[in-house]
Order: C-alpha cells, then structure tokens, then sequence
C-alpha cells in the first residue's frame, strides 16, 4: 500500500483529476480549499459538487428561500473560480433537510460517471461529537454517507443504473478528516493558505474577517505548527501506480 497510508504522513501527490462533494455553499472553503487549490495549481482538473445551495442559511429578512439560495451559488461560483475550479454542480437540495436516500445516491452516481473522478474529497459520515461544542451538522453527515455509498461499490458497476452512465471506478478516497485520531495524511497548504481565507471571504453572507482569521488557526493546527495543512483519511480502493508516489516528499511529524 501507497506510503501516504502510515499515520501522519504528508503528501504532494497531485490527482490528475478531482471531485469534491459538499453539503453546503461554503464546506469546501472551510475544510479543504488549501488543498483544491494546490491541486489545480499544479495541472489538476476539479470539480464541485454542492448537495444544497444554503437556502436557509441567513437570519436577513430581506431574503427568501429563492434569493439566498441564488445569492450563495454565485458567492460559491466566486471562490470555486479563486481556487481554480470551474466547474460547480448544484443539486439544490433543502438546507437542513439532506437524508442518504436512493435518490441522492444516485444524483452522486451520476455525476461521478460524468466527471470520472480519479480522487474524490467527501465529507465524514462518522463525526457526530466535534470536541465538545459542536454537534456535526446533519447535512454534513447524510452527504458523507451517501457518498460512500455512491463509490463503494454502486458508481464503478455497469449493471448498476446503467442509465446514469458508463461505470467509473474512484481510484481514492480522501474523507476530510480534522481530528487527529481519524487522519492518516496531511496536506501542507502554505502556498495556497492565502487563496485558502480569499475563497472563504467570497461568503460574504456568511462569514466576516474573524471566522477568515480563524481558519488560518485550524490550518496551523492541522500542521502541528509546523506548517498550515488540511488533513484527510485516504481511502485506497485502486493501489495507487509507484511511479505517482514520491517517497521523498513523505516524512513523519
Ligand atoms: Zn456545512
């Protein structure tokens, strides 16, 4: 198995191309737009995928379900753009209303037969207690399901819904993975920390210069001070090829 597996390892691999699967407008710029960002700098193709548009999520009167919804696309579209991805899926479904249905599955299945995906980032299905001050939002958790079903094993199956297109196989999984008992790998994201708190202040309905100051915190965190990171739990479902894994760039904390 691909060295990136021990614990702790950092890694420079580089996806040909990727997908990330979110609940919400703004979970990729929280949790892992320093690494999207560092993969597209270097060559890799991205895709988003965004469950919901966050069409609950403003307390502002001024707005409806419609016009929130709409407004956050485009603040979605903006740093997707900033990351180096252009490409952003919406299925719109109901913020705060997600469950790991059939029908999810299948909306994942299909986009990852479109995309062909060598990478996909998911979201955990597993993280309910986050320390001991937040309880992992619901959506968050029916997406990381329901993308783990969707991969493992429905998407690479030709007889499978053949009618959602030609069987793809996920040659890895990387579950975003903050806490340290969880992750296997580390992401330094030094030269895209500052893309990284750019991307997250295009939710400007969102989120205001101290969540953008906390997240560059997180990133050092990950890195255990010795550099800012994101950190993932890598799922090998294909070994991956020796000549792709750089030994060198492999080193323990
Ligand atoms: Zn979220």
């Amino acid at each position: 198995m691909a060295d990136d597996n021990k614990p702790n390892q950092k890694t420079e691999f580089i996806p040909k191309r990727f997908m990330v699967i979110s609940a919400h407008p703004d979970d990729n710029e929280f949790g892992v737009a320093g690494t999207v960002a560092k993969w597209t700098k270097h060559g890799s193709v991205g895709v988003y995928v965004l469950t919901t548009s966050g069409n609950g999520g403003t307390h502002d009167p001024a707005f409806t379900r419609e016009t929130i919804g709409a407004h956050r696309e485009e603040e979605s579209l903006a740093a997707a753009k900033l990351c180096g991805v252009e490409i952003v899926e919406f299925l719109r479904y109901h913020d705060g209303e997600v469950m790991p249905t059939l029908e999810l599955r299948k909306d994942y299945v299909r986009l990852i037969r479109k995309h062909k995906p060598e990478v996909v980032i998911a979201m955990d299905p597993t993280r309910l207690f986050i320390g001991t001050e937040y309880i992992n939002h619901p959506d968050h958790r029916a997406v990381g399901w329901a993308t783990m079903d969707a991969i493992a094993p429905v998407a690479s199956m030709p007889l499978m819904y053949p009618e959602l297109g030609e069987a793809h196989k996920v040659r890895e999984v990387w579950v975003s993975a903050w806490e340290e008992s969880l992750a296997t790998t580390w992401v330094d994201i030094t030269e895209t920390l500052q893309q990284k708190k750019d991307a997250l202040r295009c939710h400007k309905s969102q989120v205001g210069d101290d969540t953008v100051n906390e997240i560059e915190g997180w990133a050092w965190h990950a890195g255990k001070g010795l550099a800012p990171a994101e950190t993932f739990r890598i799922m090998f479902l294909e070994k991956r090829e020796a000549a792709v894994v750089k030994p060198a760039d492999a080193q323990s904390f």
